[in-house]
């Protein structure tokens, strides 16, 4: 396995690969990888000859007010997690390599990214599609890995590639969770223990919304408000939103039917967490 900082070191790597016709995967991160990383990269390492991982704090993505600075960072640990994957290469860069000293292009969607997190954090992915084609162009994959952890995110990414004719196959993986239900997160770091505790109510409010769905509730606004009561429950939470959309266009809806995303963030003390579920109403 080996790690890469330059543009031209990856090009150089994939392009011997696709002469000698092998299929390459490819995840990106932004680094502290955990089990739920590991799950993306191992289906990868699973589907195709080679695999790419990119391990990139991307700063575009990220608005004036939030984590930039403080994001946890430890590559050594990334390696070893990498390797014991499966997967080839590590291409990790520094910010001036991706963005040099002039650089005025972005890439962006409409529609898809305008509610939820695309409405609390306005910057955002149009920070994550510029990257994202910066590392398809370079990496070149057949196929490339997300997490529904960042349900938007898969959706948003899913519409630029059909809209901008990128010839990549994006493979969404499901939601890894700790033991007791918190969905893996490299922001989990920030939580102390009493915080800790607290983030469970994420995934228990979302259990109760999705029994209710389950058990015929179709009324998305019934549904939202049993999340929200229960996650008001938790003193130590703050919700910045509770939403159902459909599962394609990222739009809100008020009846529950064909494919719909539950999507919530929640503030516990100053950390922002996301979960969600998907469900599809077979009616
Ligand atoms: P990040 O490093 O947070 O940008 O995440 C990189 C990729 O890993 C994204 O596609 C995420 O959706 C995915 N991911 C993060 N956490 C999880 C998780 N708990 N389960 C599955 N995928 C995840």
């Amino acid at each position: 396995m080996r790690l890469v900082k330059t543009v031209k070191e990856v090009r150089e790597i994939v392009n011997g690969w696709k002469k000698e016709g092998l299929s390459v995967g490819f995840v990106p991160t932004m680094g502290y990888l955990h089990e739920g990383h590991k799950s993306l990269i191992e289906r990868s390492v699973k589907e195709n000859d080679k695999t790419v991982v990119s391990v990139f704090v991307n700063p575009i993505q990220f608005g004036p007010n939030e984590d930039l600075a403080s994001y946890p960072r430890d590559i050594e640990h990334d390696k070893k997690l990498v390797e014991s994957a499966g997967a080839d290469l590590i291409f990790n860069p520094e910010p001036s390599e991706m963005y040099g000293s002039h650089f005025t292009t972005l890439v962006n969607t409409t529609e898809v990214s305008e509610n939820l997190c695309g409405a609390k954090r306005p910057v955002h992915f149009g920070g994550v599609c510029t990257v994202l084609t910066k590392l398809f162009n370079i990496v070149n994959p057949n196929r490339a890995y997300f997490g529904q952890k960042d349900a938007q995110q898969l959706a948003v990414v899913k519409r630029f590639v059909k809209d901008l004719n990128f010839d990549i196959e994006i493979i969404g993986c499901p939601i890894i969770r700790e033991a007791d239900g918190l969905a893996k997160s490299s922001r989990n770091t920030y939580l102390n223990p009493e915080e800790r505790q607290a983030a469970l109510i994420l995934s228990k409010s979302l259990k109760l919304g999705l029994e209710a769905i389950k058990n015929g509730e179709r009324d998305a606004k019934a549904v939202i408000d049993i999340i929200t009561k229960s996650l008001e429950t938790e003193k130590l939470a703050r919700i910045d939103y509770v939403s159902i959309v459909d599962n394609e266009n990222i739009q809100y809806i008020d009846r529950i039917e064909g494919e719909i995303l539950c999507a919530i963030a929640v503030y516990i003390g100053k950390t922002r967490l996301i979960d969600n579920f998907i469900y599809k109403c077979e009616e």
